[in-house]
């Protein structure tokens, strides 16, 4: 089968422009408008949030499902060409705010039901019937959100194949035995090769141990899950399974994150004009009510704040640095005792540290523009988007080395072998406030030394991060399975 045959039914918990939480909904709203642009006959199938109904036109109505966990309604939308099927029920539909947790960050407690009803009527849409004018070869799940899809499908003769693309494996949908029999989900598949996890039932375990492709959104990460330190106790399965283990670096959205045309910044830039990128410092400064200085390097960071990202150790290493001279501009939303410290910091230090807590996607594209340096010493990273962002705007990603950081930002060394040609930011090799702090100061050196600087925002610039070649790949992954 060709690619211009291909009919690939896209599963996924969340979708830009829609409903977002994280990278997740940024890879499912760009990869499957690439899969279309290269021919691919690609559907999204999507939980019918009460945000994402509010948002759309009313969608068409497709059918009615009676599905074991209930009866759910398939209504039509669309994003750009491509149809989006919503599967709407009151878990969905009517409750406000994020898609998987409470105003006071815990989960929903029902989210087992919601996934797994959900997950049924993925299957029951991809599943072989006479009256269907559409017919999926290919059901691409995403997360655990969608792990039990092959599961359950791998129970059903003539079922399509199956990818499983794994975002964040710590992220699990783990419940226990007795919570999965309230479900009355298959005991069949309650086993050790299949659900079954350390004595709990394991959504994501079912993507890993049944799809017919696994892979993740970084050939590091690909490789780091199958050790005992990245592998979140699937490490011995998904070693198992490293013959159909890959992994394809995610592409960004080159339109939305574009420093020339994007409309968020108080001045557009390029490569060519980046003495312009200083206008979007000061106009940051200004916002934020930091000190007005071209000269004073401005760290970025927008991110979730959680341990993963590595937040404590950058509360850790400014207050080893406090008295030298240099701003942060921290936007994000997450952990209370994180924002706790973070607040006290930027009270000592109102000048210098200014804190944003909440979710600002206009404001994350002024610190992506304003700041000289971004910081992300992650403690693992499937593959991130905000470097990838970071080098498109000139901005030097300061990194540590793991997953999609290690594949995309190259060190500058800044000794006598120095690679100016082709450092594109600063790497530190474990994740260690120390480390990054002497990171920092390394940074704020090179920020001296105008023309490597320049050199290293133009090579960082040049980056090519489409989504095209994600997506050849991501093509190829798909032939090879339909052959
Ligand atoms: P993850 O999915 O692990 O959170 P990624 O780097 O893959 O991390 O993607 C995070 C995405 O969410 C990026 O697009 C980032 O800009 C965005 N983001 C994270 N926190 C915020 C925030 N507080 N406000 C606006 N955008 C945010």
């Amino acid at each position: 089968m060709n690619k211009t045959n291909l009919h690939i039914l896209f599963a996924c918990s969340e979708l830009t422009p829609w409903v977002k939480t994280g990278g997740l909904a940024d890879v499912c709203g760009s990869l499957p408008q690439a899969l279309k642009q290269a021919g691919i006959d690609v559907r999204i199938i999507l939980p019918g949030y009460k945000s994402v109904l509010d948002k759309v036109p009313p969608p068409e109505f497709v059918s009615l499902l009676k599905l074991p966990l209930g009866t759910v309604t398939i209504c039509r939308s669309k994003i750009d060409d491509i149809d989006v099927l919503l599967v709407n029920h009151d878990a969905f539909t009517n409750r406000a705010g994020n898609p998987y947790m409470s105003d006071t960050d815990r989960p929903w407690p029902d989210n087992a039901f919601r996934f797994a009803l959900f997950s049924q009527a993925v299957c029951e849409i991809a599943k072989p019937s006479g009256n269907s004018d559409w017919q999926a070869d290919i059901v691409h799940c995403n997360d655990w959100q969608t792990g039990l899809v092959p599961a359950l499908l791998s129970q059903h003769a003539n079922a399509p194949a199956t990818v499983f693309t794994i975002h964040n494996l710590a992220y699990q949908g783990n419940i226990t035995i007795a919570e999965y029999n309230r479900l009355h989900l298959p005991e069949e598949l309650l086993i050790q090769d299949g659900l079954e996890f350390w004595g709990q039932a394991s959504f994501i375990k079912g993507g890993i141990a049944y799809a017919d492709r696994i892979n993740t959104v970084s050939p590091t990460y690909a490789e780091e899950i199958t050790s005992k330190e990245f592998g979140c106790g699937m490490e011995g399965l998904l070693l198992h399974r490293r013959r159909i283990l890959s992994g394809i670096l995610n592409g960004i959205d080159l339109q939305t994150w574009d420093p020339q045309t994007d409309p968020h910044i108080a001045t557009n830039y390029s490569a060519n004009r980046l003495e312009l990128k200083n206008e979007n410092k000061l106009d940051l400064q200004k916002q934020l009510n930091l000190t007005a200085d071209p000269d004073t390097v401005l760290f970025g960071v927008i991110s979730r704040l959680a341990v993963q990202k590595g937040i404590d150790l950058i509360i850790n290493a400014i207050e080893q640095l406090h008295d030298q001279n240099f701003q942060l501009a921290l936007l994000g939303s997450g952990d209370s005792a994180l924002q706790e410290q973070l607040k006290v910091l930027s009270d000592a230090f109102p000048e210098r540290i200014a804190t944003i807590f909440g979710f600002d996607e206009k404001l994350s594209h002024k610190i992506e523009a304003g700041a000289d340096v971004f910081l992300m010493p992650s403690r693992y990273e499937p593959c991130g988007l905000n470097q990838m962002y970071s080098h498109r705007y000139g901005t030097l990603p300061l990194v540590n080395r793991v997953g999609g950081l290690a594949d995309t930002v190259v060190d500058y060394t800044g000794d006598a072998t120095s690679n100016t040609k082709d450092a594109n930011g600063f790497v530190i090799d474990s994740a260690d406030a120390e480390l990054l702090s002497r990171g920092m100061l390394k940074a704020i050196a090179c920020f001296d030394d105008k023309s490597t600087w320049l050199q290293l925002q133009q090579n960082a610039m040049m980056a090519d991060y489409s989504w095209a070649e994600s997506a050849s790949h991501y093509i190829r992954m798909y032939e090879d399975i339909a052959a």
